[in-house]
């Protein structure tokens, strides 16, 4: 009886690594240990192949081909890559792109030193249910459009965004289709020519493989998109990405792909079944629970609620033996509600109160539950303090009797 704390249900910032995965990787470390860059010698020649299976591995799971996936440090290099490669090889043709606000901070950014560059940047909005509308996209598209960038899955609320339908409009204007798809892969089926698209960053430590490990799917035809590197070298990764791989982390990360694509399944009907449980158990007893985002186009593993009349951080440290994130930001020593809440129409107080509970391969039904107790424990007692809450009660009390 009872569960091992604390609990870990912060599964979007980063995962464990699965013990498969690191039994896979453990070779490369010593006995394997060659430059996959060697071609005079085994040593080399083991190396190789080792990352052009990996390679094989991370290409079937979003079906694409292995020669179209190039291997960098993280999806935040996947993204700068994608970006400033394309911003550059194609600004010829134009120097417009299109993203839009609840990015991750590695598009936003680029997009903003894009800017300064004297790129003309387009931040589509999105509806209270976080997805964009694929007509503002269609009306965003002018001559000068080089780039879509639209992430599959937001890492704060889950939700996913129409992305087929992205992929069409994208296709039949002619412009290339970036997708930050980091929490999707392996989590959902993620198929690039389903969806027409060109260019997609992932990383390895979302999907129970190693950090320091990502990689950039890259259209080799119909259209055959180039790139301009952004790390210039030994011209590793067919020139779009230098320097010596990371091969036990490349091998993790095929590991880690492969297991998903067996797994995904199974798994994502687990993690939705837990997640509802989560979901049922706290909204069953509190009232004034608000879901941030679409429940519907969502990913299975993502709960983010608001809690009225609690403070955030008072909330957070009275469930301090579970690993959650919270809807607020430290920005220089001062706490900022999130981008992506406040992109919703969230308000700053419902931002501040919002927890985000990311389930993963190694939670159980039993911490699950011990989460529910805590969180309607600590909310309860909060609100029992809360002079506001007892106002608000009565509002709706007094409002009811009339
Ligand atoms: C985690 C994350 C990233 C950054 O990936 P790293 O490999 O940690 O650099 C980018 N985009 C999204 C949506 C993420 O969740």
């Amino acid at each position: 009886m009872g569960v091992k704390l604390p609990i870990y249900m912060d599964n979007h910032a980063t995962t464990q690594v699965d013990p498969r995965v690191m039994n896979a990787m453990l070779p490369y470390f010593n006995e394997k240990f060659g430059n996959a860059a060697s071609r005079n010698h085994s040593f080399g020649w083991a190396a190789e192949e080792a990352v052009e299976s990996a390679r094989g591995q991370l290409a079937k799971l979003i079906h694409a081909a292995p020669k179209e996936i190039i291997f960098t440090s993280g999806a935040t290099e996947s993204n700068n890559l994608a970006l400033k490669g394309v911003a550059e090889m194609y600004s010829e043709k134009g120097n417009h792109i299109i993203t839009q606000v609840t990015e991750h901070k590695a598009v936003l950014d680029t997009c903003k030193r894009l800017g300064r560059y004297g790129y003309q940047v387009t931040y589509l909005p999105v509806a209270k249910d976080g997805r964009i509308d694929p007509d503002d996209l269609r009306r965003a598209i002018t001559p000068k459009t080089i780039l879509i960038a639209i992430m599959y899955a937001n890492n704060e609320i889950g939700v996913i965004q129409p992305i087929e339908e992205i992929g069409k409009i994208a296709k039949e204007k002619g412009v290339l289709f970036f997708t930050d798809a980091v929490q999707a892969v392996g989590k959902v089926p993620v198929d690039v020519n389903r969806e027409n698209v060109d260019l997609l960053a992932m990383t390895g430590h979302k999907i129970y493989g190693p950090k320091g490990c990502g990689a950039l799917y890259v259209r080799r035809r119909n259209p055959r998109v180039q790139l301009t590197a952004i790390i210039d070298g030994g011209g590793h990764e067919r020139g779009m990405r230098s320097g010596t791989l990371n091969v036990p982390g490349i091998v993790g990360f095929g590991k880690a792909a492969e297991l998903c694509q067996n797994e995904m399944a199974k798994e994502s009907e687990r993690l939705r079944g837990l997640r509802d449980r989560l979901k049922e158990g706290i909204f069953g007893r509190l009232d004034e629970v608000y879901v941030n985002g679409s429940m519907t186009c969502r990913l299975p593993n993502n709960l983010n609620a608001s809690f009225a009349h609690v403070e955030g951080e008072s909330l957070l440290m009275g469930i301090n033996d579970v690993a959650v994130s919270s809807g607020s930001a430290c920005t220089s020593a001062k706490m900022e509600p999130s981008y992506v809440l406040k992109a919703l129409g969230v308000g700053e107080e419902m931002a501040h109160s919002s927890i985000r509970f990311g389930l993963g391969r190694f939670n159980t039904q039993e911490e699950v539950d011990y989460v529910i107790q805590r969180v309607v424990e600590v909310v309860s007692r909060l609100r029992e303090l809360s002079p506001l809450y007892e106002t608000a009660k009565e509002r709706v009390h007094s409002s009811k009797m009339n």
